[in-house]
This record gives structure tokens, sequence and C-alpha cells, in this order.
């Protein structure tokens, strides 16, 4: 990996046009981490453009540089302009192309320097540099390893830093989950110093409930949660109308499919949205029961060991739930355990 930083290091130097480049459904690691790295290029004066394939849920949007950043899904055309010009791309929090969306096949079509910075497992070669760790807590987490390995540090302000902080912050449930190494705390305390009010971006992120959102989640947790004990597992599922009913916006299910898992016992959990012509899975677990093997097996998607998502397409929700329920017995081994 330090040759590959060193490599990224100098194609930065190198460059002047440079694209950033977060994942589709975006979420506070990828935006944390995209946008803290626009802010340090900027300040490295760089002509940079950071895009996503689609919009922010509303908890992240007031991040520093967010009203600068472009989506696909409105600024096709002029992200494709700048494309043309482009010496340097640099995808962060995703490991697979597919999770850039429409913009992959623009992105593949361009002869030039492309990196990914990122930790999720099993990282796919379709950028020529590499940056993957999979034991850190965070894209973002890495985005700073990254810049202090640059001697970069001094070019970060208190906004870079609220954005990496927040990539951390969430992609942890604030320092809850994959948050059991020291080198995650040393990198807050950094990330502090430069002024960073966390209490502030606590209360942004996770007090920022409409009423509605709140009613869903005590809907779900009341009328739609199944818990199967003899399998240790649990899962909520939501139709269209449910979902309409609420008012549902995007970022309303952030964290709705961690619930099960407060139960005694539960090792697995998932979440089940019906969208209009796919169904939304989340899936997050406890120990060693692999996630993420689950999605990739039997649905489209992937992630990490305790926390996946992906889609069924070519099933009802309720035939989905019946999928999920028949597969369950093939992760004994785990789901069993004591
Ligand atoms: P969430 O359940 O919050 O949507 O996603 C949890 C994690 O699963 C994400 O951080 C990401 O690693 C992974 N993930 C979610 N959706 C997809 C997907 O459609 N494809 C893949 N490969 N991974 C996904
Ligand atoms: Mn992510």
């Amino acid at each position: 990996m330090e040759n590959a930083i060193t490599q990224l290091k100098f194609y930065i130097e190198q460059s002047q046009n440079i694209l950033i480049v977060g994942h589709k459904n975006p979420d506070g690691d990828t935006i944390g981490s995209v946008l803290g790295f626009y802010g340090l290029l900027k300040k490295l004066n760089k002509n940079v453009v950071a895009i996503f394939p689609d919009e922010a849920p509303e908890f992240l949007k007031w991040l520093p540089f967010y009203n600068e950043i472009l989506i696909f899904d409105t600024h096709e055309k002029k992200i494709i302009e700048f494309l043309s010009t482009v010496d340097l791309i640099i995808g962060l929090d995703f490991n697979e192309k597919i999770r850039m969306g429409k913009i992959a096949e623009f992105i593949e079509q361009i002869n030039c320097n492309k990196a990914i910075i990122d930790h999720h497992p099993y990282p796919d070669p379709f950028f020529d540099i590499i940056i993957s760790d999979v034991e850190v807590s965070s894209t973002a987490e890495l985005v700073f390893r990254f810049i202090e390995s640059c001697q970069w540090i001094n070019t970060i302000d208190i906004n870079i830093a609220t954005c990496i902080f927040t990539g951390i912050m969430t992609d942890t449930l604030s320092f809850n989950v994959n948050a059991h190494r020291p080198s995650t705390y040393i990198t807050a305390a950094k990330l502090l110093s430069f002024g960073v009010d966390k209490n502030d971006i606590h209360q942004k992120v996770f007090y920022s409930y409409s009423e509605q959102r709140m009613r869903l989640l005590g809907y779900a947790l009341h009328k739609k949660m199944k818990i199967i004990h003899e399998w240790s597992t649990g899962y909520i599922w939501l139709n269209k109308e449910e979902l309409k009913n609420f008012c549902f916006q995007k970022g309303d299910n952030e964290g709705i499919v961690n619930y099960p898992l407060n139960i005694k016992g539960i090792k697995l959990a998932a979440l089940f949205l019906e969208k209009e012509n796919y169904i939304k899975i989340s899936m997050r677990s406890i120990g060693n029961v692999p996630a993420n093997e689950i999605i990739s097996k039997h649905f489209v998607g992937g992630g990490h060991l305790n926390a996946a998502g992906g889609e069924e397409y070519n099933l009802s929700l309720e035939d989905t739930l019946k999928k999920f329920e028949s597969i369950l017995p093939l992760y004994k081994t785990y789901l069993l355990e004591k």
C-alpha cells in the first residue's frame, strides 16, 4: 500500500484537472471522504470537481463544500465535459465500478490515471492504483492517513477536518461499530485538534429526524419486525404503501436495520424496502456472521462482513422474505455458534 500512496501523491502533484467520485446512495463515509478530499485538493490549487451519482440524504447536506458538488443525475453534461479534460480520477469508498452508477461507462472510456481509496473487502482492480485497507474503520480514516503520509497535514483546515470526522463518525455509528482500533481514536483526536465541533456534527447527523421518520421507526419496530430466535435473526420489511404513508425520504431508513441486533441473542438483522421495481436490502451482523456473503451469494450486492447491502430484482417483497428465511439454515454454523 505504501507504493500506491507514493504513486497517488505523485499523480496528484502532476495533475491539474482532478475528478473525485463517490458511490451511489451516498452515505456519510463516501460524502465525508469526497468532500474532505475536494477541500484538500482545492487548497493544493487543483482544478477539482467532486461528483456523486445521486443526492445525499438531508442530514448530510449541511457539510462544508456540499453545495459545490455535481450530481450526475442532474449535471450529466457538465460532468462529461470535464471528463474530456481530466488528468486524474479518484474514487472513494467503493470496491466495484457498478457502485458509481451510469457514470462508470463514461469513466471507463477515459484514458487517464485512476485511483481508489477504500476499505471494502475484495477490491476489484478496475482502477490502476488501489489504496485499500479492510482493517480501518472507514474510508475517511484512510483518507486522513493518506493526507498524513503525503505530509499535507498542514493543508487541513476545520472544514476539511469536519468532513473527514463526519465520515468516521457515521460509518462507525458514533464510534460503536468497527471502532475497536486505537488508530481510529488517534485519528479522531487529531481531527478534533483542527477545531471540529463533534457535538454539533452529532446533533446534525443523528438528531435530525422528521416527526414522520420517527413514527415510521416506531411502526416498523412495533408492527413489521419479525424475530426468528431459532436462527438468531431479525428482520423488518416495509412496502411501498407504508413508505408513502410515512412520507419516506431518502435516508429515513438509516439505522432501522440495526435495531433487531439490540435483542439478546440476535446475530443477523435485515431490512427489506419495496422500491418501484426492486427490493432494497440492508443487512447487519455481529461476530463472524458474513452479511456480505449472504448478500452477494443470494442477492445482488455486497459490502463488509458485518454491514452489507444490495437488491433483489426478480421477486416480490413477500417472496424475497421467503427466500431470505429459506437460506438461513445455510448459515447454521455461524448463526447457532455460541
Ligand atoms: P446500507 O445497508 O447502509 O445501504 O449499506 C451498508 C454497506 O453495504 C455499505 O457501506 C456498502 O459497503 C454496502 N452496500 C450497500 N449497498 C450495496 C450495493 O448495492 N452493492 C454493494 N456491492 N455494496 C453495497
Ligand atoms: Mn459508503
